[in-house]
């Protein structure tokens, strides 16, 4: 596991939002960032799972997470122009933002048997979104004095694997974008980019993946989290452009 130890207030006074966050690593991740002290904006499709999430984290008595309810695959450029509009006159700033939701795109299934809806859906929600959502929260983050972007990436998005189609395609693209941005961050630049490959995890969607698989052979998505205080946090001043592995 990365090796990390985070101090309690670690995101003391930060705006951290993290996509995904109604299930699975980003609802861990909005956990975790609200227990050290983060203000989690919660962006996902269900308003009763991140009410569930948003409840949680008020019931532990930690600063009072916002809810954003946004289907990343039907979004308009305009929503995620609306959203930072918002998180402007509420926080005026963006510290941290966490690229965490996707979806798999389909079954495993040869190149030549990938379901055209199937990659454009996959591309639609896990780079596209991700895009629109960086494009739209620049000027936030530029505003906060130590902004981190951390994209959610995966180990077939680094090395292509076999039917693994429009996720791993989708996860080259996210790497790539992680790159340029982080690229684009000179000597002045407040911001800086990774991204982070979970491993093997415990969710829904590892068991969609792995319909065979044991779960408990898989630690549960909280016992990653030190990846992503370390990347969200100070700490990781100094760390741009790099892809890190969560286990
Ligand atoms: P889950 O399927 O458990 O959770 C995915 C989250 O993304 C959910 O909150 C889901 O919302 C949200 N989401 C999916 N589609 C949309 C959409 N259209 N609009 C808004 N939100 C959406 O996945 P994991 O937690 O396992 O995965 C998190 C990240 O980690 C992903 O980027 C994944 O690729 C990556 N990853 C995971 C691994 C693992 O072993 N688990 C391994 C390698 C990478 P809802 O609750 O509504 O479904």
């Amino acid at each position: 596991m990365f090796d990390y130890h985070a101090p309690t207030d670690l995101l003391k006074d930060r705006v951290i939002l993290i996509t995904g966050a109604s299930d699975g690593i980003g609802k861990a991740c909005a956990l975790s960032c609200a227990a050290h002290g983060a203000t989690v904006v919660l962006i996902g499709r269900s308003l009763s799972k991140l009410e569930a999430v948003y409840d949680q984290i008020e019931a532990a008595g930690q600063p009072q997470p916002a809810i954003c309810v946004l289907n990343l695959e039907t979004a308009t450029e305009k929503d995620y122009e609306d959203l930072a509009d918002q998180l402007f006159d509420s926080f005026g700033r963006l510290d941290g933002l966490v690229h965490n939701a996707a979806l798999l795109g389909g079954p495993r299934t040869p190149f030549e048997q990938i379901k055209t809806e199937d990659w454009l859906q996959a591309m639609q929600v896990n780079v596209n979104a991700p895009f629109l959502l960086t494009k739209a929260m620049m000027p936030l983050l530029r505003v906060a004095g130590d902004a981190s972007v951390v994209m959610v990436s995966s180990s077939v998005g680094r090395t292509g694997r076999a039917y693994w189609g429009p996720y791993a395609v989708s996860k080259f693209a996210l790497e790539g974008m992680m790159q340029v941005l982080a690229d684009e961050q000179d000597g002045t630049s407040n911001i800086r980019v990774n991204s982070v490959n979970p491993g093997a995890t415990r969710t829904a969607m590892r068991a969609k993946a792995y319909p065979a698989e044991e779960p408990e052979t898989n630690p549960e998505p909280a016992a990653i989290m030190p990846v992503f205080l370390y990347l969200l946090g100070a700490d990781s001043r100094e760390i741009n452009g790099q892809a890190l592995n969560a286990q």
